[in-house]
């Protein structure tokens, strides 16, 4: 096999929301692709017709373009559909009947249950095997598993054995004539030249059936690689039910790609150093499958924010001004949102957070209860207003290093520190107790606005 270029794919099922454990199998299949000069095939496993609608497909590469991963790059190739091969499924299942690895059965799931149940088992006992059927309405095709074990060769967990005793005689071909998973995945792996299998754990068990199949139907296996399943925060794979899963609402939400695919790949993976931020093209010069370890990956929200806020923080700070561009109303002001930008980077750790941050720069302050009385109902607070906004006005340099030292000696005479000095200030011109830096809002915030917003607040308290 060495001699020939690898071949990698990616096989989802159309499902109406990508999953990130299928973006980090997709990634993973795509940094092994690209550094082995490979391929990296996308197939659209469509064969569930219920289940299916072409915008999920476009949705697929949506989200996978945004990864990084290109339908224009010449790696990739696809997408191929999977219900377009229907005729090749079924023809490499006539290929097996003709071979002996598969024979048409007729019973029932009731009859299998109750002989199986008769003999004090469970599964099928292959007891079609010779009988010699041909095909006929409502009659399964069945593999003909062979005796000993089965061995798998995989990058990940290295061999695994199954005992072909303990794998039943199973479906190839539904009574209604429709191929099962195991075989229409696998004709379709042979027929695209697949190399190596790199894929979510959960498929460990179908990896022997579908070896079986590559035997029988006369080709060495791919190489397999089983990727560790992702968790949540109580251990328990990720469900679409309990977890944010669909890459979707990141990308919503503001979370940068390049962060999301930094973040995935660390996911069962290291280099082998202390590192996890590393830029992708050095990333996939060092990605093996040997690395990835077997123990469940727990994906930490938390985590992954921690890693947005470090990828906003090395952006240019004119991509980042581009960026947040994008995220509030088209009438805010651009020159003013410039202004506040370097100050929101060092902390901003969603774009979609960024409107609720600067708002206050943008229109009318909205004071909350809460922030007013928690703020507002010391002692101090009134003189301090009072002082603070007859000194602000005689300022004639109003820059944040002025208004910081201007609000120090305002402070003195009433023996506060300057946390406490700010909180009134900082309610009385944003409406919050927290937001950006204090004095570089103000700054750019000007100096009517700020004064008009002081006095407001000054004629609130006196009331
Ligand atoms: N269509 C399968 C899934 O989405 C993937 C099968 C495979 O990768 O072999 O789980």
């Amino acid at each position: 096999m060495s001699d020939v270029s690898p071949r990698f794919r990616f096989a989802p099922s159309p499902t109406g929301f990508f999953h990130v454990g299928g973006a980090r199998t997709a990634l993973f299949n795509w940094a092994l692709a690209r550094r082995l000069g490979g391929r990296f095939v996308l197939r659209i496993e469509d064969t569930d017709e219920a289940r299916n609608r072409p915008e999920w497909t476009d949705g697929i590469i949506d989200a996978l373009a945004w990864l990084g991963i290109s339908a224009d790059d010449p790696v990739f190739e696809g997408p191929h559909f999977q219900s377009d091969s229907a005729q090749s499924h079924l023809a490499a299942a006539e290929r097996l009947v003709a071979s002996g690895n598969a024979y048409y059965c007729a019973m029932t799931p009731e009859e299998i249950t109750e002989r199986a149940g008769a003999e004090g088992g469970t599964g099928y006992g292959g007891w079609s095997r010779d009988l010699g059927l041909g095909p006929g309405s409502g009659r399964v095709l069945r593999f003909r598993v062979p005796d000993g074990s089965t061995v798998v060769h995989d990058l990940v967990r290295g061999e695994v054995s199954f005992d072909n005793a303990v794998i039943e005689d199973f479906v190839l071909v539904r009574g209604n004539g429709s191929p099962v998973f195991n075989l229409a995945n696998v004709v379709d792996d042979i027929e695209m030249g697949i190399t190596h299998v790199v894929r979510a754990e959960e498929h460990l068990p179908n990896t022997p059936k579908q070896q079986m199949i590559w035997d029988a139907l006369g080709h060495a296996p791919p190489v397999w690689g089983h990727v560790p399943v992702l968790v949540n925060e109580q251990r328990k794979k990720l469900s679409k039910r309990r977890d944010k899963v669909a890459l979707e609402q990141y990308r919503d939400e503001g979370y940068l790609a390049t962060a999301m695919v930094n973040y995935l790949m660390t996911l069962g993976w290291s280099a082998g150093d202390d590192r996890e931020i590393r830029p992708w093209a050095e990333i996939e010069s060092l990605f093996r499958l040997e690395d990835v370890n077997l123990s469940p990956a727990f994906f930490d929200i938390k985590k992954l924010a921690a890693f947005n806020g470090e990828y906003i923080r090395m952006m240019p700070i004119d991509e980042f001004v581009a960026e947040c561009d994008r995220w509030v109303p088209a009438d805010w002001d651009r020159e003013r949102l410039a202004a506040i930008a370097t100050h929101i980077q060092p902390r901003l750790v969603t774009f979609s957070d960024l409107p609720g941050i600067v708002d206050f720069l943008f229109g009318d302050v909205v004071t909350d209860d809460d922030s007013w009385s928690k703020t507002m109902s010391t002692e101090y607070a009134r003189p301090l207003l009072e002082s603070t906004i007859g000194q602000y006005s005689e300022l004639g340099d109003w820059s944040a290093d002025v208004l910081k030292s201007t609000l120090e000696l305002v402070m003195e005479p009433f023996g506060v520190k300057l946390g406490k000095a700010q909180a009134p200030v900082r309610v009385a011109v944003t409406g919050r107790t927290v937001g950006p830096p204090l004095f570089e809002s103000i700054e750019v915030l000007g100096r009517e606005e700020t004064l008009v917003r002081l006095g407001r607040a000054l004629e609130q308290l006196a009331t």
